[in-house]
């Protein structure tokens, strides 16, 4: 329904659909399915204060019509988007089958965000799907891309989640919900290989276009622009992925539609933060053969970026052969590049300002050890720090003794306390927490431990007077934590 009264005239939504003057092939414009019984069940008041939308006049029916899709304010013209991807390694064409973006508002700041509402039912890309979402994986993807974050990780962002009081089908009847998700932008690598794959090279090289005066514009005049979009691509995935690894967070379905041109984490799936540290450490109930580990995260994105520049490809050069041997050479320094910034990153987590050779074994020494005694991630980088709570027997292991003797040797900064502080989170979204919040959500309706889990994850680098179950080593589980598709 188009609403056309008074009550959102005044909220300050500013939104364009730039997208839309991209060539038709690239996304179909539709109005988001009503559901029967909307209600605001969490909202984000200081990210709305960010993107220049003030909800407090509207009453909690407006807001919760406005945030389902049920009411669509006049002049806003919502659209889904094409793609295409790699997923486990298979190509597929998809689009946004339960998703709508209903514009790209912009903010205070003069920044631009699309504003997209997920599970707001079929569209032309639903393919068998029924284009809703069930409201346990809507709460996961809103609380942990809101720890990412705070934790200063490139990411969506989410707005907002309505029960729809309707269900959803999935193995047993479930909640639905909508999520409101803030991205910079949602364009994929998956964006371009579906123009690839449709041989549209013009639509390719406005959508470029597009992608570089929205988030490269430094680039706009360059002669060789193409290759400067894939450099800078490339280097805003590596510092992402290096911000994963630094703290310990497996995305768990690392397809080439979930990885985006802008660098943000983006779909919050089956991913997880391990507790104990294992470079295999793979959560997804269908990752069986560990595709998207821990340790694989740099190799899948290298991958990724090989599938994006195969599709730049026609826009290099009208010489085949000459456009190969160009973004060979671009992608060719992703190792060297990710390298370095994963030492880098390795360092500050150690305190290490200035640099020696020597590093990378003291680096190598502690993830060997890790890796045999399998002791907590997050803990071991706060018992380096002498955080109270991060005393487990696995520390009073000798050969880690020994390594934390030279290591203390090698930083002889004063201010490699301070460092540490900044690079390694306290807190993380514990498996075990999340999941008891999701469940008193679904079953219960209750929030509190969702919201007090949110308030906590809002501070991971402060020593906070709060429960120590929050930061302390969980115990190690019989069964290993799944985690599954939040379809
Ligand atoms: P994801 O695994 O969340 O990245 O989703 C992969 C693709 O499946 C995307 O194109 C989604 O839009 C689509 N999809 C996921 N769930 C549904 C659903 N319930 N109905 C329709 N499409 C869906
Ligand atoms: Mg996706």
């Amino acid at each position: 329904m188009i609403n056309h009264n008074e009550s959102f005239s005044n909220i300050g939504l500013n939104l364009k659909a730039t997208y839309t003057q991209l060539p038709e092939i690239l996304f179909s414009k539709l109005m988001p399915i009503s559901v029967k019984d909307p209600k605001t069940v969490v909202l984000n008041n200081e990210l709305s204060f960010e993107l220049g939308i003030n909800f407090s006049d509207l009453s909690s029916k407006d807001l919760s019509n406005f945030l389902s899709g049920n009411t669509i304010p006049s002049g806003i013209g919502p659209f889904a988007q094409a793609y295409a991807g790699h997923q486990f390694g298979n190509f597929t064409i998809l689009g946004d089958g339960r998703a709508l973006t209903i514009g790209e508002q912009s903010t205070p700041k003069g920044e631009i965000y699309d504003i997209q509402f997920k599970g707001s039912g079929r569209t032309p890309y639903s393919r068998g799907g029924d284009g809703r979402a069930a409201l346990g994986p809507m709460l996961r993807e809103y609380l942990i891309s809101e720890a990412m974050f705070h934790l200063n990780i490139p990411t969506t962002r989410s707005l907002a989640v309505v029960e729809t009081g309707e269900k959803v089908f999935r193995e047993t009847p479930l909640k639905g919900a909508i999520l409101t998700r803030v991205a910079a932008s949602h364009v994929r690598f998956g964006t371009f290989q579906f123009l690839a794959a449709h041989k549209d090279i013009d639509a390719m090289s406005k959508l470029l276009d597009y992608c570089i005066k929205r988030h490269f514009p430094e680039i706009l005049d360059s002669s060789n622009k193409v290759i400067k979009f894939i450099e800078l691509v490339m280097s805003k995935q590596i510092d992402l992925i290096v911000n994963w690894m630094r703290v310990g967070f497996v995305h768990g379905v690392m397809n080439t539609d979930n990885s985006t041109i802008y660098g943000e984490t983006i779909d919050y799936g089956p991913c997880a933060f391990m507790d104990q540290y294992d470079h295999k450490a793979v959560f997804s109930s269908i990752d069986f053969k560990g595709r998207y580990a821990y340790g694989n995260q740099p190799a899948t994105i290298h991958w990724n970026l090989i599938r994006l520049a195969e599709s730049l490809l026609p826009l290099i050069d009208k010489d085949e052969t000459k456009s190969l041997e160009i973004a060979q050479k671009t992608i060719d320094s992703f190792s060297e590049i990710f390298n370095e910034k994963w030492q880098m990153m390795m360092r500050s987590k150690l305190g290490i300002t200035d640099r020696s050779r020597e590093d990378e074994v003291l680096i190598k020494d502690l993830l060997t050890w890790m890796q045999s005694k399998k002791p907590d991630f997050t803990n071991t980088f706060c018992n380096l720090m002498d955080s109270n709570h991060a005393k487990d027997e696995d520390f009073e292991d000798n050969d880690f003794v020994i390594w934390k003797k030279n290591w203390k040797e090698r930083v002889n900064n004063n201010d490699y306390l301070n460092i540490m502080k900044k690079t390694n989170p306290i807190l993380i979204p514990r498996n075990y927490l999340v999941e008891e919040a999701l469940a008193e959500a679904e079953i219960e309706g209750k929030f509190s431990k969702f919201n007090e889990l949110l308030v906590v994850l809002s501070k991971p680098y402060e020593q906070l007077d709060i429960d120590e179950k929050y930061s302390k080593t969980p115990q190690i589980q019989a069964e290993p934590y799944k985690t599954f598709c939040g379809t």
